[in-house]
């Protein structure tokens, strides 16, 4: 037999080039900022989910640089085998902190987290409840997991409540899981009233602040804190990479629930500690969300601002939500990558996010604190002609 086995991925990628799914990623050629260099050009940037603007901030660089010169590049192991640093417990109980949780688990990544969390928490005799638009991290997780997973409609607490009816009692343990704010819509959970149906079944909540920690609340803890939720029983995963500057994830809870995860969750277990670069960097980021509260007030005044003038000037759909991620839906793939580089052509920055990533074809746009008024006049007013 002298067939290829190889054959089909020519075959498979050809097919995702014909549907305009085609990705490859673009290269940054700057410092993260509101503005970056792409090409040779400067662009205003609404493609990063650096929300504070403490990406490029030379307190995080100055930290990541003394952390390295210390303690070197790699942590050569797992944090069980030789790859534990101070700085891992110091950031874990910064955020623990944060969060006002008992304690906190510091992963490599947000998507590590996530999986490593969820497979631990549940297994083959369990349930979970997971709506539809959550992010992929917690899908796969649920997918690792091996509970029996079912979906509920977006952000939909009846439907959550019809299924627990129909089938909690056939299950062991059963996990809510849910985005807090959701990636690329912008609307928020409904937690509190997740909440309260989870108390009623006997449920756990695992909720992601990926896109919540250091932008909402007073004092940047994320969703929990903004609806009031801080103190209740749940678990809270999140990631170091957004808001944050850095690199890396977490999950804050009860120190139980962390000791448990701390001795189950492979992703934690058998993959290497967090480099001491990023770790420091993040230490650094978690202290200034909560000293500079005026990085929150700024990143509102500019979702506020942009809302003002799409829809006063050009009429233009947007929701209200207090999170700085907005969508513009388009008919098709090819709208969405031709939108882009219109949008390029203009000065700015916003990719076309496509299938599989999202059932419809959009524009998705951030905002950051570090934005000018005239950046976001720029980006109505460019939206509005494409
Ligand atoms: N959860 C959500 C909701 C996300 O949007 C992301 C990143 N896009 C992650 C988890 C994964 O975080 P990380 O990039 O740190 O792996």
């Amino acid at each position: 037999m002298n067939a290829d086995p190889y054959a089909w991925i020519e075959k498979d990628l050809d097919t995702i080039y014909r549907a305009n799914w085609y990705r490859s990623p673009q290269s940054i050629e700057s410092c993260p900022g509101p503005r970056v260099k792409l090409a040779g050009d400067w662009l205003i940037n609404f493609a990063s989910n650096d929300y504070l603007g403490l990406a490029g901030d030379d307190r995080l660089i100055q930290a990541a640089m003394a952390a390295t010169q210390e303690f070197g590049t790699g942590t050569t192991g797992s944090r069980l085998v030789g790859g534990h640093r101070d700085l891992h417990r110091q950031l874990e109980q910064s955020i623990a902190n944060l969060k006002q949780t008992e304690d906190a688990l510091v992963f490599s990544s947000g998507y590590l987290a996530n999986l490593g969390a969820i497979a631990s928490l549940v297994g083959k005799r369990d349930l979970i409840l997971s709506d539809k638009y959550n992010h992929s991290s917690l899908k796969n997780g649920a997918t690792l997991s091996q509970a029996q997973t079912v979906e509920y409609d977006r952000c939909n607490v009846e439907d959550v409540r019809a299924l627990l009816t129909e089938h909690r009692d056939r299950y062991r343990k059963c996990l809510i899981v849910t985005d807090s704010v959701f990636s690329m819509d912008g609307d928020l959970c409904p937690l509190p009233q997740l909440l309260a149906v989870a108390k009623q079944f006997n449920c756990m909540v695992l909720v992601d602040e990926a896109h919540a920690t250091g932008v909402l609340g007073a004092r940047g803890a994320g969703c929990v804190e903004h609806f009031g939720c801080t103190g209740e029983t749940l678990i809270q995963v999140g990631t170091l990479s957004k808001a944050l500057g850095s690199l890396g994830g977490y999950v804050a809870a009860d120190a139980a629930v962390i000791d448990f995860l701390r001795n189950r969750a492979p992703t934690w277990i058998y993959t290497t500690g967090l480099t001491p670069a990023d770790t420091a960097a993040a230490l650094e980021a978690v202290k200034i969300v909560q000293q500079e509260p005026d990085r929150r007030r700024r990143l509102q005044q500019n979702i506020q601002n942009f809302r003002d003038e799409a829809i006063a000037n050009y009429q233009l759909p947007i929701t209200n939500s207090l999170s700085p991620i907005f969508s513009f839906p388009l008919k098709d793939a090819a709208t969405a990558l031709t939108a882009s580089s219109k949008l390029k052509e203009m000065g700015i920055f916003a990719p076309a996010i496509r299938p599989p990533t999202v059932s419809v074809s959009r524009i998705r746009i951030s905002l950051m604190a570090t934005h000018e008024l005239a950046h976001l006049q720029h980006l109505a007013k460019a939206l509005a002609q494409i």
